[in-house]
């Protein structure tokens, strides 16, 4: 298959939608992006890279961070993770206080903030730091980039920090029905942390082959969750990856993903490649509009959804 010249292609069509959707500006920082920005990477099993784009601009990876607090609390707690979060998607907005209040402190999935905040407290208990958490999990997402050079964004970070009340609303809502164990702002902001580092679509399709291969790198061989493990949580993706719009993405994509609000999504070919495509602006529900697009015409165009 041609992929570089389908990559081009998807680059023509979305064009005219670059201007569409808009910027997240609850985060300031993040809404002095330039919107009509569009980079897409795939990365195959022998390392080989195929780009379209501003693939060496770095973005906010925000919750595509997610994916990987998730890998290790899964691979530290397995099955006892479960008392502490569900699998279920949402359907409601990813920083929603309301379904966490009825359903008593539990988040609904690792992959709405509340989860991933909750996921943060796993590891801040399993490393018994919360400076060392930020470290192990960067080190984690440097090793499975192949990139040292990966760091956070202090002005993203500061800006999170000044409007983070609605996380710091859910962690203390999760605390008070005793499902976090940690100190609130010491939880909130590791999570902060990891929303605020920086890659392009280069270094994240590279990270998304361990979940394309049953949980082990195929360039490095090193295993670093189960296959089981692996199946779990490409099925959240599926399911859970996109918010309140996990649902149409699975419609119109057909591959397990996880979006950001810098406008970066990451997807999974099973035992294929690692994707990554970046556009900021969203569309309503908080996912890159045009990386949505762009996800769709990849699908349609190479018949590589997992359906
Ligand atoms: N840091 C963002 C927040 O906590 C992440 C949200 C996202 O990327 O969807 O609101």
């Amino acid at each position: 298959m041609n992929y570089q010249k389908i990559l081009e292609d998807i680059a023509e069509e979305i064009k005219p939608h670059l201007k569409d959707g808009h910027v997240a500006d609850y985060i300031p920082a993040l809404a002095k992006v330039d919107p009509e920005q569009f980079a897409m990477s795939l990365t195959l099993f022998d390392g080989t890279q195929y780009h379209v784009g501003d693939t060496e601009t770095l973005f906010s990876i925000q919750s595509i961070s997610k994916v990987f607090t998730f890998t290790l609390a899964l691979k530290f707690y397995n099955n006892s993770i479960y008392k502490r979060i569900g699998v279920e998607p949402s359907g409601n907005p990813f920083n929603s206080l309301v379904q966490l209040e009825y359903e008593n402190g539990k988040p609904r999935n690792p992959f709405i903030n509340a989860g991933a905040i909750n996921m943060t407290d796993a590891l801040v208990k399993h490393y018994k730091n919360a400076e060392l958490t930020y470290k192990e999990v960067l080190n984690f997402i440097k090793e499975i980039a192949d990139d040292n050079s990966i760091s956070l964004n202090d002005v993203i970070l500061k800006s999170e920090k000044e409007h983070g009340y609605r996380n710091i609303a859910l962690a203390n809502l999760m605390k008070s029905f005793n499902n976090l164990d940690n100190d609130v702002s010491e939880v909130v902001d590791i999570y902060f942390k990891h929303c605020s580092l920086e890659m392009n679509t280069k270094m994240l399709s590279r990270t998304m082959l361990y979940l394309a291969n049953h949980g082990e790198d195929p360039i490095s061989k090193k295993t670093h969750i189960s296959q089981r493990q692996a199946k779990r949580i490409n099925s959240v993706m599926l399911t859970c990856g996109h918010y309140d719009a996990s649902g149409d993405f699975a419609f119109n994509v057909g591959l397990p993903g996880k979006s950001g609000v810098g406008g970066g999504i990451v997807a999974v070919v099973p035992k294929l490649m690692g994707i990554s495509v970046w556009a900021p602006a969203l569309n309503e529900q908080g996912n890159s509009l045009v990386g949505t697009m762009a996800l769709e015409l990849f699908t349609t165009k190479t018949g590589l959804s997992i359906f």
